[in-house]
């Protein structure tokens, strides 16, 4: 990007926040995003600390023709959140979050994370469903959908956005709401940042108390076919107060664990109930005394902590290749097929997670928001992680079998936030489903010149 200094500095006195370039100190660590793979490197990073700043950053990317990318999290698998010689326009700083205890609301700011809106609301008992890695950032989470322990309780993450406030690619600042804009409402509700930049979400909250019954119960993976069987047996039927995820993984370290597990592949149900604990218990016992488990850890955990008790598997930095299928059922051949790939994970940090999702989630028609997957009971994701990059092309080969062997069972869709860096324009019309043609006419409207584009993108329909 060639640009004059007058330019840059013109922009530089306009902003509150920061301009880096790639020799000012503080540039290295602000480029660096989530998912080590990805090592974009923009030619200037805004460091936005309010609206005004925002806007500032996208009329100079409009009109010096560069290509901009917005970062809230910065968690996106796909690296989104910076592009190579363009500018990042980050949100990162603007985590500000007010509660409006009487209408139990939370406005939240674009940049702001799940640990940050869960400390706000916990103080008061309450809780909105977001995403159960407290990194992850609120704004990219929620534009794709989101789901988490809450969601077959209250919904998506999106299904709880009451209003929000978007600067378009015009530098407009326009309201979202189901009165007002409601089309832009609709798509931001599953469409991804394709529409403009957030830079205030208004969630609904919930009563949920401080603790919910939360933990793994642990096995062998020569067990898990059968559990397995026992787990989708128990979900078709469990209240939506109970979530359960499967994972299968290299057993860490945890002191609940006999000492000779430690290291050897198992298989992880993580459990939590949200409500009364005691019903809870009974509700969950099927499930915990099933087989012969290695390990349990189940109980009354304090919300915020369930919310980040997964954090340190999930380490910032590592190198990681995602691919995700969503499915309706888990049938024996995929049960089969997870337990197989499983017996192969490439590095210890590795895994393959099955997110129970079902509940009030698919309570509302695939066309009531832009996220259209509301048939859906599991999504499974196998996940490379790993740090020496000479590892690179095996773990990637061995999500890409897993996701192949997998294929052969899924119905094809997939959620937009777990779709990778290749995944190509099948992958795309999968994850926006029969909600497409919408979405394109509405990135008309409000971008008709694709200026964000650094996300799964929408090209306008023309
Ligand atoms: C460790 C980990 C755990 C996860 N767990 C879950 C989970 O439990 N549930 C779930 O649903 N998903 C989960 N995800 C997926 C997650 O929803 C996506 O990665 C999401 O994109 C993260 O949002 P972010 O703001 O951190 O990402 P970023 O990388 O900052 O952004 C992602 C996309 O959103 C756009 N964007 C960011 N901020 C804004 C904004 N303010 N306005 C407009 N566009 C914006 C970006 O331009 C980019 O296209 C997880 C991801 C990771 C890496």
């Amino acid at each position: 990007m060639t640009m004059s200094e007058a330019i840059l500095e013109s922009l530089e006195t306009s902003l509150r926040g920061e301009l880096l370039r790639p020799e000012d100190d503080g540039y290295e660590e602000a480029r660096r995003l989530w998912n080590g793979m990805i090592d974009r490197k923009p030619a200037l990073i805004v460091r936005c600390t309010r609206v005004a700043d925002v806007i500032e950053a996208v009329s100079f990317a409009r009109e010096s023709g560069v290509t901009a990318a917005v970062r809230g999290g910065g968690h996106s698998v796909a690296g989104l959140a910076s592009v190579d010689d363009g500018i990042m326009i980050d949100l990162s700083l603007m985590r500000g979050v007010r509660l409006d205890a009487g209408a139990r609301t939370a406005r939240v700011q674009g940049g702001a994370t799940w640990a940050d809106l869960d400390r706000e609301t916990q103080a008061l008992g309450l809780a909105t469903p977001g995403g159960i890695i407290s990194t992850t950032g609120i704004a990219g989470l929620t534009l794709g959908g989101g789901f988490g322990w809450l969601s077959r309780k209250y919904g998506l993450a999106a299904d709880n956005l009451l209003s929000a406030d978007v600067l378009t690619a015009e530098s407009e600042v326009v309201r979202a709401s189901a009165d007002e804009n409601s089309d832009l409402f609709w798509a931001i509700r599953g469409g991804g940042g394709n529409f403009g930049i957030v830079t205030s979400f208004e969630f609904q909250l919930h009563e949920i108390g401080s603790e919910v019954l939360f933990g793994p119960t642990v096995y062998r993976l020569d067990d898990a076919p059968d559990v397995l069987r026992n787990y989708r047996d128990f979900t078709r039927d469990a209240p939506n107060e109970c979530t359960v995820y499967a994972d299968l993984l290299t057993a860490p370290p945890l002191p609940f664990l006999p000492e000779e597990v430690h290291g050897t592949k198992v298989l992880f149900l993580i459990q939590c109930y949200v409500g009364n604990l005691e019903e809870g218990e009974k509700v969950l016992r099927p499930l915990r005394e099933f087989g012969e488990p290695l390990g349990d850890a189940v109980a009354p955990t304090r919300y915020a902590e369930a919310q980040s008790r997964s954090d340190p598997l999930y380490a910032e930095g590592a190198r990681n290749y995602w691919k995700s299928h969503n499915l309706t059922t888990l049938s024996d051949e995929i049960i089969d097929s997870l337990v197989q790939c499983a017996a192969r994970l490439p590095t210890p940090q590795s895994d393959i997670l099955v997110h129970q999702l079902g509940g009030s989630i698919n309570d509302h028609p695939p066309e009531a928001t832009a996220y259209p997957h509301r048939d859906v009971q599991f999504v499974v994701t196998p996940g490379g992680r790993w740090d020496d990059p000479s590892q690179d092309e095996r773990c990637i080969t061995w999500v890409r079998e897993c996701h192949r062997v997998l294929s052969e069972h899924a119905p094809g869709g997939v959620y937009v936030n777990f779709l990778g860096h290749d995944e190509g324009e099948e992958r795309l019309r999968a994850a926006f489903g029969e909600n497409t043609g919408r979405l394109r006419k509405i990135k008309a409207r409000y971008d008709p010149d694709n200026f964000f584009r650094m996300n799964q993108n929408i090209m306008p329909q023309t």
